[in-house]
């Protein structure tokens, strides 16, 4: 079934001509999404703050013609000349540490950077698909996560600027369907990672390669019992393409939904990294959601899309490219150090 949905995602790819915007460009799904859409032939408008995001991440493309990029808070009145035909919305601070720091401007960035981004739509008659989270169904009381389930989020917790955000981000995305007939299409990314996501910036995969890199020993939050399931970024970036391309406005679940426990993904990245730190246990933080698992079958159903990249190899090649990083790139990468550039 993959090479079929390959084509199919090839043959819609191949449109000539078509400009795309993407906000959160120097981040790391939006600078995997622009690389995917030049690599296609399309003409591509990166957009980011840079208060999250990083130009390391997007440098590459500045001596390609059919990339320009603006440096622009999207909360902010957005005006790009000429024609747009799709608008990719991944600007949003995603990480628990960036949402303590920043938590008015990740309200902000997912609601009045949301509306903006909507106008600007409407304005090109574009279409547009807006990043989701996961982060919508909270702390779930059901097992795994379809796109049916309401969600169970604490409003006024620390996570709540991120959740609620995203929440009303997808409730103002609807409304300009129904009620402007906008194109709009809302994907809900579930943990995903990959090369160029920042080290240690709180999230687990990154707490766990920076360790691992370091030679430090492994955090785990609480007794480690809480699941989650890891999506490699080149799946995310096909399943948000299909996403996009398909004619499906209601929200989309994609990630993977191989689940495993905190505990048992830190001895993996100890057998990993084959340096046999130890892991020691911290406090869980607050409101951290005890299972997280999608559920897929819309997104199989009706984007023929599945993740194709196990754990194991995306892992690996995660490592990897950490691992050859010179000591100047890593320090660039690792949020410990990238937080002294003070950029909040
Ligand atoms: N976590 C952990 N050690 C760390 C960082 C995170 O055990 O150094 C845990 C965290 O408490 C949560 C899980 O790993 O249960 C996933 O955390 P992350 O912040 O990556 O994502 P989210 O909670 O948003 O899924």
């Amino acid at each position: 079934m993959f090479p079929l949905e390959e084509k199919k995602q090839n043959d819609t790819m191949n449109e000539t001509n078509k400009r795309v915007l993407i906000t959160g460009a120097a981040g790391f799904l939006g600078s995997h999404l622009c690389d995917k859409f030049i690599a296609k032939g399309y003409d591509v408008i990166g957009m980011d703050n840079l208060i999250t995001g990083d130009l390391k991440n997007i440098e590459h493309l500045f001596k390609i013609d059919s990339f320009e990029f603006y440096h622009h808070d999207v909360t902010k009145f957005v005006h790009v000349p000429g024609r747009i035909h799709y608008i990719l919305h991944f600007a949003s601070p995603a990480s628990p540490i960036d949402y303590l720091k920043i938590p008015i401007q990740t309200l902000k960035v997912g609601s009045l950077g949301t509306h903006n981004l909507l106008g600007l739509a409407k304005e090109k008659n574009a279409r547009i698909l807006i990043a989701s989270t996961s982060e919508v169904y909270g702390d779930p009381l059901v097992h795994p996560q379809n796109e049916e389930y309401y969600g169970n989020v604490n409003t006024i917790g620390p996570r709540g600027v991120y959740d609620e955000a995203k929440r009303f981000q997808e409730s103002i995305t609807m409304a300009y369907h129904r009620f402007h007939g906008l194109d709009t299409r809302i994907v809900r990314i579930f943990n995903t990672y990959g090369p160029r996501m920042r080290l240690n910036d709180g999230r687990v995969i990154p707490a766990f390669m920076g360790q691992a890199i370091r030679g430090e020993d492994i955090t785990v939050f609480g007794d480690g019992l809480q699941t989650r399931s890891f999506c490699y970024i080149d799946d995310q970036v096909n399943g948000i393409c299909s996403l996009l391309f398909s004619d499906y406005t209601l929200p989309v679940n994609i990630g993977n939904p191989d689940e495993i426990t905190i505990l048992d993904f830190a001895e993996e990245i100890i057998k990993l990294s084959g340096t046999g730190q130890k892991i020691i246990f911290e406090k869980l933080p607050e409101d951290d959601p005890l299972q997280r698992q999608p559920d897929i079958s819309k997104a199989k159903e009706i984007l023929g899309w599945e993740p194709k990249v196990t754990r194991e190899e995306g892992m690996k090649r995660t490592y990897d490219y950490f691992k050859n990083l010179s000591k100047d790139e890593l320090a660039k990468r690792d949020h410990k150090d990238f937080s002294k550039h003070n950029k909040f």
